[in-house]
């Protein structure tokens, strides 16, 4: 039988390991964490019996992910929820701007800019499927549907402040440089738009849905769907190089697929990987970091604007122009006094994570990469502007920042979530200017992290499309 091995089991490894196996491969994963799931884990962060999310907590490209629709994961245990509103975006005059898979509901928030907003969403709407199948994707492949990309594309490649000024009142504005922040990176520059464009849609394609009982659910449906095709899972071993795996394996593999940052890749494939390509892995460059905090809540927050309590994430940021002030601050390494934070209310759709005497909410802040300073209290004070007397609720805070993250998972370099930046080069080569993006240059070694195309976010797609490379490769 054909031998398979995959470097770490984040959601891109697990989905590479279900190609493989499904293909006939035996396929072992190798976890350097006790625990397998990389960024898609749940954990008891504060008090006992609350449930927090590690890392990813949202899921619209989890939803809308080709591969995993392809896989019925809720045969498995895992159960969508989606809050009633997907998305708010408090201001400081209490208005707020609301995205919802309604967008009835949106426009109602959005008052003047309604119409403009449902002008400049409606064409992806009309056809999502398709869209997102070609999003998820390197930028450079031969498109299935050309027509429903490039009218996408003519506006990707606009930078969000330009997107933005379609707008004429702050709700819009600051709602949709919200959205356009997710990319952790400047706001001006070409394509710093697309992600806002997209992330946005799917508020209102797929929703912003959450796992039930947590993230973690999404890892335990891959993993049996995994053990259903043979594959199986050693934790505990941190992978320094090839001959590391061929002594988990007992002989070196056929295929070895690498859920690693490049850097790790090249050190792992050592002399054997062409200089160009070690070149390019080691120019690879990382973006801001993020900040976590998980808190332990007696109550719901007591947000200013009522609508704000229905909704599943939260934007804190003030003005789209605040908002572009802050995300160039922490690009350029300093850290602003009012961070850009983003915040989760999972437990208002899924009471499973709750106990009767708490709530656990999420919340992570903007910070400057390899940032080693303590954003708590100033992600604190965010919250407390949109809802005062919140910090009056508060049990018990745990937080986590860059390099903590960075050492619980050596993808997250210097704390940079998105294992990458966001830049143009970077969105349209990644992790370098390649044909076959996934390709070591070594026979058979594929890097499948979200270091490659699509990038970040919980949807398998890199690990789907270099598994593929890699049974052509075998063909
Ligand atoms: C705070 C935070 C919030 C986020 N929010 C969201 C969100 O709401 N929605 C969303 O879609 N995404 C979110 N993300 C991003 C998402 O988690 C990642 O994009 C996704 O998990 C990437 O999947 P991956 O398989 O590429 O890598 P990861 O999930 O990072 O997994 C990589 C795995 O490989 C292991 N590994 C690496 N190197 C080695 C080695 N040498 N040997 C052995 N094992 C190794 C690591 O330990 C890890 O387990 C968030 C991330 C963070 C940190």
């Amino acid at each position: 039988m054909t031998t398979a091995a995959v470097v770490g089991s984040g959601p891109n490894g697990l989905a590479a390991a279900i190609r493989l196996a499904t293909a006939g491969l035996e396929v072992t994963v190798v976890e350097a964490a006790d625990r397998p799931g990389g960024g898609t884990l749940t954990s008891e962060r504060t008090l006992p019996g609350l449930l927090h999310d590690d890392c990813a907590a949202f899921h619209p490209t989890g939803v809308a992910s080709p591969f995993f629709r392809s896989l019925d994961l809720e045969r498995h245990g895992l159960r969508w929820l989606w809050p009633e509103v997907d998305l708010a975006h408090p201001l400081d005059d209490g208005r707020a701007g609301l995205a919802a898979r309604d967008l009835a509901e949106t426009a109602r928030s959005l008052g003047v800019d309604a119409e403009r907003w449902r002008r400049l969403f409606a064409p992806s709407l009309r056809h999502f499927e398709p869209l997102i199948d070609e999003v998820l994707q390197p930028v450079a492949h031969l498109p299935r549907h050309p027509v429903t990309l490039g009218r996408f594309g003519t506006r990707a490649v606009l930078p969000a402040t330009v997107l933005a000024r379609l707008f004429r009142d702050e709700p819009a504005k600051g709602l949709f440089t919200g959205v356009a922040a997710h990319s952790f990176g400047r706001l001006d520059t070409p394509f710093s738009g697309s992600v806002g464009l997209m992330l946005a849609a799917s508020a209102h394609a797929v929703g912003w849905p959450v796992a039930e009982g947590g993230t973690e659910a999404i890892t335990r449906a891959l993993l049996a769907e995994l053990a259903a095709h043979g594959g199986r899972v050693v934790t505990g071993q941190h992978v320094t190089s090839t001959d590391h795996v061929a002594d988990l394996l007992g002989g070196a593999p056929a295929i070895t697929m690498l859920d690693t940052n490049p850097r790790d890749a090249a050190r792992i494939l050592g002399p054997a990987l062409p200089t160009r390509i070690r070149r390019a892995y080691q120019r690879f460059r990382y973006g801001p970091a993020a900040f976590k905090v998980d808190i332990a809540l007696e109550g719901d927050i007591p947000w200013t604007n009522p609508d704000v309590r229905r909704a599943g994430t939260v934007h804190l940021g003030g003005s789209a122009a605040e908002i572009v002030q802050t995300e160039a601050e922490t690009t350029a390494g300093r850290m602003p006094q009012r961070p850009f934070v983003l915040l989760g209310q999972q437990y208002l759709v899924d009471p499973s994570r709750s106990t009767p005497e708490a709530n656990p909410v999420y919340a992570y802040a903007h910070v400057p990469h390899a940032y080693t300073g303590d954003a708590t209290e100033a992600i604190l004070d965010q919250v407390e502007r949109f809802a005062p007397g919140f910090r009056e609720q508060v049990l018990q805070v745990t937080s986590r920042g860059p390099m903590e993250l960075a050492a619980h998972n050596p993808n997250y370099v210097g704390g940079d979530i998105s294992a990458g930046a966001n830049t143009a080069r970077q969105l349209l080569a990644r992790p370098r200017l390649a044909v076959d993006p996934y390709a070591t240059g070594v026979p058979g070694t594929y890097l499948c992290s979200s270091a490659t195309p699509p990038g970040a976010g919980v949807h398998g797609m890199g690990g789907y499309l270099a598994a593929g490379a890699a049974l052509r490769h075998l063909r």
